[in-house]
């Protein structure tokens, strides 16, 4: 069965029974969610009562809650300890962030690895993984999946290699792994017309059974321009056609494909874009009627 879906929001009032509802009203198989806004750290309690709830959900839509993902909030920046307070409160928030993936039963948790700040790529791999190895030590069944990033600012994990030296460092193997992202793979230089030499570059030095998510976007910007700027699925320059092969590529078939793509005004393109992508087909009007309400 094709696992796709989209990032769903996760409210205080829900949780994840709102979330579980929303991926099913786009006819989603899978999705991926923040347990509170991606651009702050302020989160709710988590409800066993609603967690029990969506599970019961999930199991009726015939949702798979092992492949479900969970997306760290963007202000964690384990590559930078310039300021030693900033480096340790990304640590405790991560570390949180595992605990509530635990509390929530779910075993995949995406991270951007982080930005440099002036440090230089080599002292953020190497503060990227202390952080790690403190925190996977004596953490929970999550899986901390490193994003494949753009290379916008001074972000690390812009290539295949970086990614792997992070992981070569991380001591808990079983606990780490790694989120592709058409988008910013697109953004940092890797054409996605290619795909399949992008796997096999991953699958040569890291091992493609590390890879257990990936991010479907299209981009607004051309191939290296390492803006990160997500576009809709035909509407951006990777095109729809490559994205279809990445997402019914057979090496990848029990990896969960999430969307991050942009909302028409306030609308989601999800449903339409999974409608799409079941059909194989590019619709260029398929947002007509939206942009229209
Ligand atoms: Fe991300
Ligand atoms: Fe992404
Ligand atoms: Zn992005």
């Amino acid at each position: 069965m094709l696992l796709i879906g989209s990032h769903v929001s996760f409210t205080n009032k829900d949780q994840l029974v709102g979330s579980v509802e929303e991926a099913h009203s786009y006819g989603s198989t899978t999705f991926m969610f923040y347990t509170g806004a991606p651009q702050n750290t302020n989160r709710s309690k988590i409800d066993t009562e609603k967690t029990k709830e969506a599970f019961e959900l999930m199991n009726k839509y015939g949702i798979d809650p092992s492949k479900v993902i969970v997306h760290a909030p963007y202000i964690i920046n384990l590559a930078n300890n310039k300021e030693p307070d900033k480096y340790e409160f990304s640590k405790r928030f991560l570390k949180e962030e595992l605990s509530r993936c635990h509390l929530l039963n779910m075993h995949y948790l995406v991270l951007h690895p982080g930005s440099h700040v002036g440090l230089g790529e080599d002292i953020a791999i190497e503060n990227i993984i202390s952080a790690l190895n403190e925190i996977l030590k004596n953490s929970y069944d999550v899986t901390v999946l490193l994003e494949t990033m753009a290379g916008k600012g001074t972000e690390v994990g812009k290539t295949i290699d970086e990614i792997k030296k992070i992981i070569e460092g991380v001591e808990y193997k079983e606990k780490i792994g790694i989120c592709l992202d058409t988008c910013h793979l697109n953004d940092a230089g890797y054409e996605i017309s290619n795909f399949s030499s992008i796997l096999d570059e991953i699958d040569s030095k890291i091992g493609l059974n590390f890879v257990k998510c990936i991010h479907i976007n299209d981009s607004k910007n051309p191939l290296s321009s390492h803006k990160d700027r997500h576009e809709n699925i035909g509407f951006g320059t990777i095109g729809f056609d490559n994205l279809i092969n990445v997402i019914y590529d057979s090496r990848l078939e029990n990896i969960p494909k999430i969307l991050e793509t942009p909302y028409l005004g306030s609308n989601a393109p999800y449903k339409e874009e999974i409608e799409m992508i079941k059909d194989k087909k590019f619709n260029s009007h398929v947002f007509d009627k939206i942009i229209e309400k």
